[in-house]
This record gives structure tokens, sequence and C-alpha cells, in this order.
């Protein structure tokens, strides 16, 4: 009996044969976990590794609005959101589509939103040496919706600043205005 098979009995309180709607579920909640935690099977690194000359551009590279999927490891519950990740290079840029494979990497495991926030600036500053990295996620919990505090429309922002986005003031207005929802 696969360990899928004991969750959908728990729920049901069924024994014998699964019910004719429940009988290839276990197989296909499998599937799906291949897909929903492939995060496992990659590493920044591999995203990362193959960057371009940044021609003497020293501005905000922005990738906004980047919608993510995650599943939170408290509950098993789904979270979801958009996420804006930005940084300053330093002589090396890294394609655009990159900076949400790695966003995506770090959704696609068991997680809290404060670790895949952190470790997306974490990874950009290891392995591109911005002069600063400023992630923002904006989430909402199905552990929130579904159960506990019933809240619907409670959005979650998580930040993470590094380099001259934590250091400047001036800096993290700049990032923080580009990043406005209305911009
Ligand atoms: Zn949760």
């Amino acid at each position: 009996m696969s360990a899928v098979e004991t969750i959908v009995r728990y729920i049901e309180g069924q024994n014998g044969d699964l019910r004719e709607g429940l009988a290839n579920t276990p197989k296909r909640v499998v599937e799906s976990f291949d897909e929903i935690f492939s995060g496992y099977d990659e590493d920044a690194k591999s995203i990362l590794d193959s960057t371009f000359n940044a021609e003497g551009y020293e501005g905000i590279v922005l990738l906004k609005d980047t919608e993510f999927h995650s599943t939170c490891e408290h509950h098993l519950q789904p979270f979801s959101g958009r996420g804006h990740i930005a940084y300053i290079p330093v002589e090396r840029i890294v394609g655009i589509s990159k900076l949400a494979r790695l966003l995506d990497m770090h959704s696609k495991r068991l997680q809290n939103q404060e670790r895949i926030t952190q470790s997306v600036a974490d990874d950009i500053v290891a392995h591109l040496s911005p002069l600063g990295c400023a992630v923002i996620l904006e989430a909402q919990h199905g552990c929130m919706k579904c159960r506990g505090v019933m809240k619907q429309n409670a959005i979650m922002t998580t930040s993470a600043m590094r380099g001259v986005f934590f250091e400047k003031a001036e800096a993290r207005a700049e990032v923080l205005q580009l990043m406005r929802r209305d911009n």
C-alpha cells in the first residue's frame, strides 16, 4: 500500500478496495509530486552558470510579476503569488529567464516563503556577485485560506535586500518604486 493510499483511507475512513474515483489517485498524486517537487533535482549553479558581458550596463535589472507556486512545509498546502527579483550587475549579467527559473527551483520544494525569498537573493549574490540584489515575494497561502484563520485575501509579503539595496536607502527606494504594482 502506498503512503498516498494510506492518506486517502485516513480521510475517508475506508477499508477494502478503493472506490472507483480514488483507485488511481495514489498513482496520480505521486506523478504530480514529481513535477511539484522537481526543485530538488536542480541547483542554482547550473541555472546561473552561463552569464554574459554587461557591456558597461550598471543600472537595475528587474524581473517583475513573475508568478510562482510552492507548497508550505507546515501543512502541505499550496501557496502562490508573484515575485519581483532585481540586481545591479557588476560586469556579468544573466539571461532574465534564469531569474524566473531560480525562483521556480526554490518554489518547487517543501518551503516557507521566507526561505524562498532569502535563498533566491543569496544564490544571486553567490553566483553573480552583483552590487546589490532585492527580492520581494507576495503570496496567498492555502493553509490560511481553507483552514485555521480562514482569510481569503490576505497577502504575505517578504523581502530580502542585499548589498547596496540593504545599505543605501536611496537605492532601496528606487528598486521598490520600480517594483510597485501600478508602475
Ligand atoms: Zn502552512
